[in-house]
């Protein structure tokens, strides 16, 4: 790892007024999680001059391959994550994943430091209870029913209450791990010890994770609404339809085909949401994913990550300014207006196709020629040192077509394509 800067002279940029890195005159920009959808953040935050340093808990992680600087540490440790800020004393930290140490987030905003979007919409959005708590109880958003339980007996109560079909995720976990579908009573157990496993791990380490049992809402498809707040207010990019299998990412497009009503609806909802987690402190600026059910012309809200997100990986090639770049212009101060859809004719949808590896080691790809030989694909082999065992998302294939059928079907054969091993 590099060596922190000495900051000992150095000027507080204004939002919007961006100056040079590595000189007492740059925009010092704190990531907190490095993996494959902030390195595409550090990209662009680059080419607006930022002086990026890229933090995550393994080394060599794919945002630290493109940053100034890099950092490895647990970022769930507030001494050690204190430690970072101090020694970078960044002007701007934008969390990237959501475990992290919180209270340091509302420490750094509380000296001036600009946390995106806000140290509180950090802490509310960093497990599943304080985002579907704000949206259901206090914004009166439709939902899933829900509870939320700790042990085993109220676990079974809560099945019971909600009623089958369920669906059962640990309240600190991403990418599906741990959540499962309850379909039947003998479901139960076994749902439970997933939850208990497949989730990560909490801060303290200590046993017992707190789950939520949702209702299996049967929507006719779903959607992630990327949404910008910035300083010339709150914009939205088309909606991003979606794929997910085990609760993770498998393939995007945009835009997702739906009625005017219900578009209506997402944008209002996604509008109230991310203004709701953003009202009290800080300056709200960034991009949020906000995850959305939609069943005929009704929306429900499901959750949001104030950050861009992985099924908007095709907005690399649907728009003429990505999400990451939506973010970097949004966090930096800048106003942000729509994107432009960037497909001439017959290319005006565009997919991703997510590329997994199983198993363990150095992701190798070969036949990379051969994915970029489908008509309008590109591909983004993200960098990852290594895969550890279990199915991890080491690239994405990208692909304009006609409509979203044929976007999609590219999108699918350049990832089959890419044809990658582990080494
Ligand atoms: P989440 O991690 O909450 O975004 O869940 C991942 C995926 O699991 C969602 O994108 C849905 O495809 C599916 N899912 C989650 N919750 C529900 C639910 N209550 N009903 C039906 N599907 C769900």
């Amino acid at each position: 790892m590099t060596e922190a800067r000495p900051a000992s002279t150095t000027v507080t940029p204004t939002p919007g007024a961006l100056g040079t890195p590595l000189s007492p005159h740059a925009t010092r920009v704190l990531l907190l999680g490095s993996g494959e959808l902030g390195k595409e953040v550090a990209i662009e935050l680059q080419r607006l001059g930022a002086e990026v340093v890229a933090v995550d808990r393994y080394a060599d992680a794919p945002a630290m391959q493109v940053a100034h600087r890099a950092h490895v540490v647990d970022m769930l440790d507030a001494a050690a994550l204190r430690a970072v800020l101090d020694a970078e004393r960044p002007h701007v930290v934008v969390p990237e994943i959501e475990a992290i140490a919180t209270q340091v987030l509302a420490e750094v905003e509380a000296s001036g430091v600009r946390v995106v979007p806000t140290a509180r919409a950090t802490r509310l959005t960093m497990d599943r209870e304080g985002i579907r708590r704000l949206a259901a109880e206090e914004l009166g958003l439709p939902t899933s029913p829900y509870r939320f339980v700790d042990t085993f007996d109220a676990f079974r109560s809560a099945v019971a209450e909600v009623g089958l079909p369920c669906v059962v995720k640990p309240v600190m976990s991403s990418s599906g791990k741990g959540q499962s579908v309850v379909r039947t009573a003998d479901d139960v157990e076994g749902a439970w010890a997933y939850a208990q496993t497949g989730g990560r791990a909490t801060a303290s380490g200590e046993a017992g994770v707190r789950v939520i049992v949702e209702g299996f809402v049967t929507f006719d498809y779903e959607i992630t609404m990327l949404t910008v707040r910035s300083v010339a207010g709150t914009t939205f990019c088309p909606p991003v339809g979606h794929v997910q299998v085990d609760g993770d990412y498998r393939e995007s497009w945009q835009p997702a085909p739906m009625s005017d009503k219900a578009l209506a609806a997402a944008e209002a909802m996604a509008a109230r949401v991310t203004e709701a987690l953003c009202s009290s402190s800080g300056c709200g600026w960034g991009l949020f994913g906000v995850e959305l059910f939609v069943v005929g012309d009704e929306v429900l809200f499901s959750e949001v990550s104030p950050r861009p997100h992985d099924t908007g990986l095709v907005t690399l090639v649907s728009q003429d300014v990505s999400e990451f770049g939506l973010h970097a212009r949004a966090i930096l101060g800048l106003p942000v207006a729509a994107p432009a859809p960037v497909g001439g004719p017959g290319q005006q949808a565009a997919a991703s196709c997510a590329v997994l590896a199983e198993g363990t080691g150095v992701p190798v790809f070969d036949d990379v020629a051969a994915a970029l030989a489908v008509p309008t694909a590109q591909v983004r082999l993200f960098g990852k040192p290594r895969v550890e065992g279990g199915r991890r998302r080491v690239a994405v294939a990208l692909a304009r077509g006609a409509d979203v059928e044929q976007a999609r079907s590219r999108a699918r054969d350049a990832a089959a394509a890419l044809k990658v091993r582990l080494a």
